[in-house]
Order: structure tokens, then sequence, then C-alpha cells
């Protein structure tokens, strides 16, 4: 059920006016060199969107609910909302992972069948497959059943001990990309494993971002803000000015660590604040590294990139949170990039913000 919402509190994302300086902030930047460090003093980190105002044109500012997220528009456009709504709702019959009559469900549900497929989904799984060979395998769609195993623990709660290696490798038999049979020439796609499913929750909310732009661009639109759960696109400028985005301490109302303008780019966080459980002094998170099969367990509390789209921004956020420091150096030795990259660690009660730039 879609309903508009008066008031938005997006996972990682929430509008803030304001940019106190942080008394405490620790941030190295480049390829893990510390070249400058300040304490770092917060409980998570979200992203904030801090708005420059030019007055002029009025901003429409419209708030829904839709694909189990909270999705945000902001244009001086009085028609980007409903725009960007509408591709939404068009998207969400084809990858959203609960619900049993979506496109993904229905190719989930099948085994050593060739499936007719949409463009979209052709296209978000020949990128998967991508990603998950730049990110070394840190980045994996094909573990739908084991994430959906960790994600009902930890809906669950109070677990008490890990579940074996056993019981997760019994899972892990059945994932993997090499077993799934993508043939673009003819749009079908294959899996070649009873019981493999494909998730595409840590993708398909940056492409919806990105379809969405490309439709308001369409219909002539040139400015604008979209924010879905945090997976966020900025079209154009701000009236005049870019689009200021700020990483913010959202147990500081006010506090933000990082301001960057944007102009036609996306950033995305991913991170372990969402869902997790807590076991023997760790956080565990609902991402998962499947080539462990095991949640991420690291210093790493939030991986974010900026990049042009917001697919391979939403897509890498996720594989940097597995792949952590290592995992970014890594990828950038391999891949020049013009991206931004800040992980936020934690040791002890200290917190750094990593730059990569
Ligand atoms: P995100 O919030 O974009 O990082 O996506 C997280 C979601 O992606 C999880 O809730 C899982 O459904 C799925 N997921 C978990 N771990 C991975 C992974 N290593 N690679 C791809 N998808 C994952
Ligand atoms: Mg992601």
């Amino acid at each position: 059920m879609v309903k508009k919402m008066s008031q938005i509190t997006g996972k990682k994302t929430s509008a803030i006016p304001s940019t106190r300086p942080l008394a405490s902030l620790r941030i190295s930047f480049g390829r893990c060199n510390l070249l400058s460090a300040i304490h770092l003093d917060f409980l998570f980190l979200f992203f904030g969107l801090v708005f420059l105002t030019s007055c002029a044109k009025p901003m429409h500012k419209d708030k829904f609910v839709i694909a189990g997220t909270f999705l945000e528009v902001m244009s001086t456009d009085a028609r980007a909302s409903q725009i960007v709504y509408e591709e939404f709702k068009r998207l969400d019959k084809i990858f959203n992972f609960y619900d049993k009559n979506s496109e993904i469900s229905r190719l989930n549900s099948t085994y050593n069948t060739p499936v007719k497929v949409s463009p979209e989904l052709l296209e978000v799984l020949r990128l998967s497959q991508q990603l998950n060979q730049m990110t070394n395998g840190a980045f994996d769609v094909s573990y739908g059943s084991l994430y959906d195993f960790w994600k009902e623990l930890i809906k669950k709660g109070s677990i008490k001990e890990l579940p074996s290696k056993e019981t997760i490798d019994s899972i892990m038999k059945n994932c993997g990309m090499d077993k799934i049979k993508i043939d673009a020439a003819d749009s079908t796609v294959t899996l070649q494993k009873e019981g493999l499913k494909i998730d595409l929750g840590a993708i398909a909310e940056g492409y919806m971002v990105d379809k969405a732009v490309i439709a308001l661009k369409k219909k002539g639109i040139s400015s604008a803000l979209i924010n879905a759960g945090g997976d966020i696109y900025c079209l154009g400028t701000n009236r005049k000015n870019p689009w200021r985005v700020g990483i913010k301490n959202p147990s500081e109302i006010e506090g933000i660590i990082e301001n960057e303008d944007l102009v036609d780019e996306a950033i995305t966080t991913s991170g372990n604040y969402e869902q997790f459980f807590d076991l023997g002094g760790k956080r565990y998170s609902h991402i998962i590294d499947p080539r462990t099969g095991f949640p991420v367990a690291t210093h790493v509390i939030s991986a974010s990139v900026i990049t042009k789209n917001c697919t391979t921004a939403d897509g890498l956020a996720t594989a940097f949170f597995v792949g952590g420091i290592s995992g970014v150096n890594d990828f950038l030795s391999k891949y020049r990039s013009t991206m931004r990259i800040f992980l936020v660690t934690q040791e002890g009660k200290q917190k750094r913000v990593h730059v990569f730039r």
C-alpha cells in the first residue's frame, strides 16, 4: 500500500537546516593515509540534506512511502514528484523481493527454465554481474536465500549464538553468480540451482532513482533532488546553487561532519545501523559477506559513495561496507575513478571518517 507522507524520516537521510561545527572528528584522506585528524564523537552516521536557499521560484517538496522506502522529491517544477512517484510505482512491480507477484519473485520461483525478463531487470542483473566481478565477490545478488535467513534471525531478536558453519554452508551451496545464466541476446535468465534467490535490495533503489531522473529529463525537467531512503540524486542545480548534501550525525540534530556540493551526482550510504544484532561485544549487520556467509561485523560502521549514477553508488556502498578499507583500496587500484568514498570506522569509542577522493 502506497501512501503520501506528511513527514519523512528516511532510514539514512533527513533534511537538516544547519551546520554546527563538530568538536571532535577524525578524518583520513586518500588511500587511508591520515592526513588530518580530528576526533569524531557521534553515535551513527546518516546523510542529511542542507538546502541552499536563494528564493526566486518556490521549491515543491513531496514525500511518499513506496517500494518499501521513503521517497522525497524536491523541485521548482511542480510536476516532478508525480513523475518520480509513477516511475517508482512501475519499477516496484519488477524489483520488489517481498511481493510474490513482482517480476523478480516470479523469476525466483523458477528453476532450470529460461525466463523472458524485462529490459530493466536484464540491465540490473548485468550491472550486478559486473559489480560482483569488480568487487571480488563482495557484492553478490545471488545470495538472496542467505540474506533472508539472516534477516529472519535479526527479526526474531535475542540471538544467543551464531548459526553453525554447516548451517550456513548448506544455504550457500544454492547460491552463486555462476548459477545465474543471463542470455542478453534472448532477454532470458535461467536460475541453474534449485532454491537460488536473487535479491536486488542493494542496487534496485539506486537504479529506480536513476530511471526516475531519466523520466524527469524526458519531460524537460532539469532540476530536482530525489532521495529514496538515502539513495540520493541531485539533478542540475538547486536554482542557481549546487545541492548541498551533508553527512550528518543523527544523534546531534544539527551535527554535520562533511558537506558535499552536488550537481548531476548521486550519493548513497550503507551501514550497520538499520538492521543488526549485537553478540559477544560485536555488532552484526544485515549486510552479509557472501564469501564467508556471515554478517559484516568489522570496525566499519558505514560506507558512502558519491558518483555519477545512483545505481553504481548504491551497489558500491554495499560492497565497500563489506570490503572495508582494503576493499576500497583494492578497487581504486584497479579502476580509475572520480568517485568520492567515505568509510566511517569505530574502534572502541573512537570513530573515524576515512575519505578517498
Ligand atoms: P544496502 O542498504 O543498499 O546496503 O542493501 C542491503 C541489502 O542488500 C540487504 O538487506 C540484503 O537484502 C542485500 N545484501 C546483503 N548483503 C549483500 C551483499 N554482500 N551484496 C549484495 N546484496 C546484499
Ligand atoms: Mg546498496
